[in-house]
Parts: C-alpha cells; structure tokens; sequence
C-alpha cells in the first residue's frame, strides 16, 4: 500500500535547471561529473541526447485532466509537491496561479473532489541571490536549485516558507501540513520553520532520516515518487501504466496517515 507523489509543479527548475547526465568517476568515489568533459559547455547540456533535466514544458491543461480522471478511475489520490511561486529570469515572483491559471483550477477542482492532496515544495525551488539559478555558460547549475541548504540565511528560509505556504493555502482555502524538500535538501533550522507554520510531515526519498523533533513525521517509505518531467517527457502511456503496475489502494493521504498511526 503506497502512496504516489508528483514534484516540481510550476517550479523555474524544468527551464533553468540545466545540466549534462552525470557518471561516477568510479566505483569508490560517490562523485558525478559530466557524461562527457564537454557536456555542460553552452548549448550541448540542452540536447536531447546529453540532457540532464532541463528544459522541458511545464505539464499541460489536457495532460492533468487526463491524470486527474485516471486517478478517479483507479479509485486513488496523489500529492502534488507544489512550488508556489514562477522565479522568472529578472528575479520576478510570480504566483503559481497567475503564471499557469488553467491548470492551478484543475488541481483547485481536483483538491475538491479529494483526488489531489497538495504539498509545499518551496517558494522557488532554487536559490534566488545573485540569480545562481539561471543556466551557466560552461558548468552545471544543478546545486542552485535546491532552496533550504544550512548555509541559506534563516530570515531567507522562514520568508519563503511563510508565503509559499500562504499562497497555497489561500488559493485552495486549505490547511497546509506536508512538506516535500525541494531536491530532498532541508537543515534543522527548515524544520524549526517548518513547525512554527504548522506542517506536520516531510516527504522525502532521503533514505535512513529521521527529524528529532516530535512535531515533525518524516516519511520515506511506502510512496513511489514521480515528477512532472517524467508524465512530460514520458509515453502517452506512462501514467496509466504506473497506476496498473503499482498498488495504489490508498484512497486518499489522510487514509494513508490513519493507517500509519501519522497525526495530519
Ligand atoms: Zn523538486
């Protein structure tokens, strides 16, 4: 019994997050450098064939509909991991509703109807100084798009994650309790935030992590995590086949907690 996740809704990552697909250097040293020494040089990063994430479209009015009306037919839910501000290229905030307001009253519709529960997944997604989210010349920008590292300061962290979470909450007229860490990068101060704005759980894929902080659940198991890129880029198929080939029994995210003694 699992529960599925969708991350990086309407965040910049899918158009500036652009990087070459890695390798290790070798088996004993966990570092990834560039497929090839050249790959992250200028244009090549973006070619299909070297392309390590982005860029790719956002998902579409039709292609969510189409995943909301799948869900309903499987008789199952999913959390939609949303970032709740567009960081365009002059360091604008856009609000997830304005920039994409066609599929914000999909998923507002879906929210309704209990097919969708909805997580934060940042104001940005990325780190906003010095705009070292856009893409670089000769190198990979990929560490910049994560938004909660230790070395962010605190006043930075405790603003976003209060006005990502009011944004989300207003528009869906919710209560914001889960929490998905933008590139599974989050400190202890995240989580001292996190509690002050009443979020109760992290979902992350960050294996063998606890918080130590009896407010907080972290949960890492029984969840199969997807993103956006992939329904994008994916088969037309791809989603109905995950729905087939996975045991989805899980209605909704408050079953999911109910049966995991998880207080939401
Ligand atoms: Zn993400």
């Amino acid at each position: 019994m699992k529960i599925l996740r969708i991350d990086d809704f309407f965040s910049n990552t899918r158009l500036f997050n652009q990087h070459a697909k890695t390798r290790k250097i070798n088996v004993f040293l966990l570092k990834k450098i560039p497929i090839l020494f050249f790959a992250n040089w200028l244009f090549i990063k973006r070619t299909k064939i070297l392309k390590g994430w982005a860029p790719f479209p956002e998902i579409s009015p039709k292609k969510l509909l189409e995943i909301s009306n799948l869900l309903q037919k499987f008789d199952c839910s999913a959390t939609l991991a949303i970032t709740a501000t567009f960081l365009d290229e002059n360091s604008k905030f856009i609000p997830f509703f304005e920039k994409y307001p066609e599929q914000s009253k999909i998923i507002k519709d879906g929210v309704r109807k209990k097919i969708f529960h909805i997580a934060n997944h940042g104001l940005t997604h990325c780190v906003v100084n010095k705009k070292k989210y856009l893409p670089k010349l000769f190198s990979s920008n990929r560490k910049y798009h994560r938004e909660f590292y230790n070395w962010i300061p605190y006043s930075i962290k405790e603003d976003h994650i209060i006005k990502s979470n009011k944004l989300l909450e207003k528009y869906f007229n919710i209560k914001i309790d889960t929490f998905v860490p933008p590139g599974n990068v989050w400190c202890k101060d995240t989580e001292e935030i996190l509690i002050k704005e009443g979020i109760k759980i992290i979902l992350t894929d960050k294996k063998n992590i606890n918080s130590n902080k009896q407010e907080l659940k972290v949960i890492n198991y029984d969840m199969i995590s997807i993103h956006t890129k992939d329904i994008v880029e994916g088969s037309k198929e791809y989603f109905s086949n995950l729905l087939k080939e996975n045991d989805y029994k899980v209605k909704s995210f408050s079953e999911f907690c109910k049966i995991n003694n998880i207080n939401s």
